[in-house]
């Protein structure tokens, strides 16, 4: 049993066995092991990094949530009004800290859980420096965005400028003065062009493969993530045909700036993945062509970049904006549970068949945002544990 830490570093907590093990102390884990004990269970939180809230420490500077402080908040403690409606990645992180505290949560820090097997009385979690740990409830928080994934494009290890995932972004200073193509069009390659360009990069290019659906953070006090919240129970062909003319009256058309309106439809891509983006500076970027749409990245050649449109730039800097990989399958793969594409089967309350008292929560990207999703799984995992007991 490794000798617990809690959030408070240093302070000594509970060694006694755990009801439940949370893996991961995300906003995810956490608000999992918050509602476990508001039941009355004694979760443990095991967590890779050396302090909770990893991913968000390391998120680029100028990042704050794109959905509402009240939308976003954990269960059982409000996000501080004095945060703002749009919180920044800092105040994230304080928020979380703060959530551990007020929780009193037991969060051992610097342990990377390696496997979940199957025991005859519940769980055994092997994880690093040789500790092996057991429960009879286990909750998977380990994130949506666990591994940087960078395509395997021809010629990649040829490439003579720098390139960088966009999870080792943090902001513009070494790029002032550069020719930067950020490749890939999701939230994060969007702002981070429009970072760059703040930043005093000599030119930003953005590479996109599927012009995006891009909304307004906020219309007349109205936040995007309550029209997502209002339409997820709906069909998708009627979102479908109804969004459009939504962004047609919310958002300019792009097209003569290189970046047309997509041709598939928004909630069929949420479904699929891709959540909208969200407008925090593109449009005006873009319509003063500062940001340069180009087509999407072929192959590299030493310092050419070859596009989809026969297209050749020779950028200086490639910030891969390509996504994440889930990677559960070293954790999780033999046990049956991940569809095939990596996915957990279940979310939520639900275990997978054969896999009683195995939970995950955080592996959906919804259109009504992800705390706030991951807050209502959190008290659904919790009921359900309860009851397990
Ligand atoms: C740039 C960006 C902006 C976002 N903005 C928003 C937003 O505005 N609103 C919103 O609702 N959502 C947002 N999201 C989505 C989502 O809410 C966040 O990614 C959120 O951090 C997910 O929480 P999580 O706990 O599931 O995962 P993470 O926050 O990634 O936490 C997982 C934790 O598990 C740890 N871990 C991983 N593997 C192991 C292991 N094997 N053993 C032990 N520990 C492990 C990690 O170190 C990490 O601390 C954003 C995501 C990104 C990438």
């Amino acid at each position: 049993m490794p000798e617990p830490t809690s959030a408070a570093p240093g302070a000594p907590v509970s060694t006694a066995a755990p009801d439940a093990i949370v893996i991961g102390a995300g906003p995810g884990g956490l608000a999992a092991a918050a509602a476990l004990r508001q039941r009355g269970l004694r979760p443990l939180v095991l967590e890779r990094g050396e302090r909770l809230g990893t991913s968000w420490r390391n998120h680029y500077d100028r990042l704050r949530l794109h959905t509402t402080r009240r939308m976003s908040a954990l269960p059982g403690l409000s996000i501080p009004r004095s945060y703002g409606r749009w919180v920044r990645r800092d105040d994230v992180v304080r928020y979380l800290e703060r959530y551990a505290e007020h929780h009193d949560l037991d969060v051992a820090t610097g342990i990377e859980v390696t496997r979940v097997e199957r025991t005859d009385s519940g769980w055994e979690l092997p994880a690093t420096g040789g500790r092996v740990l057991n429960s009879p409830v286990v909750v998977v928080a380990t994130g949506h965005n666990h591994t940087p994934y960078i395509p395997d494009w021809p010629g990649r290890n040829t490439f003579s400028g720098d390139l960088l995932h966009a999870s080792a972004y943090r902001n513009a200073g070494p790029y002032a003065g550069r020719d930067v193509l950020v490749v890939g069009v999701g939230n994060t390659g969007a702002e981070l062009a429009v970072d760059l360009v703040e930043g005093g990069a000599a030119r930003v290019r953005l590479a996109v493969r599927t012009p995006p659906h891009v909304m307004r953070r906020s219309t007349a006090g109205w936040p995007a993530q309550a029209s997502g919240i209002l339409v997820r129970r709906l069909p998708t062909a009627v979102v479908d045909r109804v969004a459009p003319y939504i962004e047609k009256v919310s958002v300019p058309d792009l097209s003569a700036y290189g970046l047309p309106r997509p041709r598939t439809g928004l909630y069929a891509r949420v479904l699929d993945g891709a959540i909208p983006v969200q407008d925090v500076g593109l449009i005006a970027a873009v319509r003063s062509r500062r940001v340069e749409p180009v087509a999407a990245v072929e192959r590299l050649d030493g310092d050419r970049v070859h596009l989809a449109d026969g297209s050749v730039v020779e950028p200086e800097v490639i910030i891969a904006a390509t996504g994440y990989r889930r990677g559960l399958e070293p954790l999780v793969g033999h046990l049956g549970v991940l569809d095939g594409r990596g996915r957990p089967l279940v979310h939520g309350a639900r275990t997978p068949p054969g896999a009683p008292g195995l939970y995950f929560t955080g592996f959906t990207n919804p259109i009504s945002g992800m705390f706030r999703e991951m807050a209502i799984d959190a008290r659904k995992i919790a009921r359900a544990a309860g009851r397990r007991r």
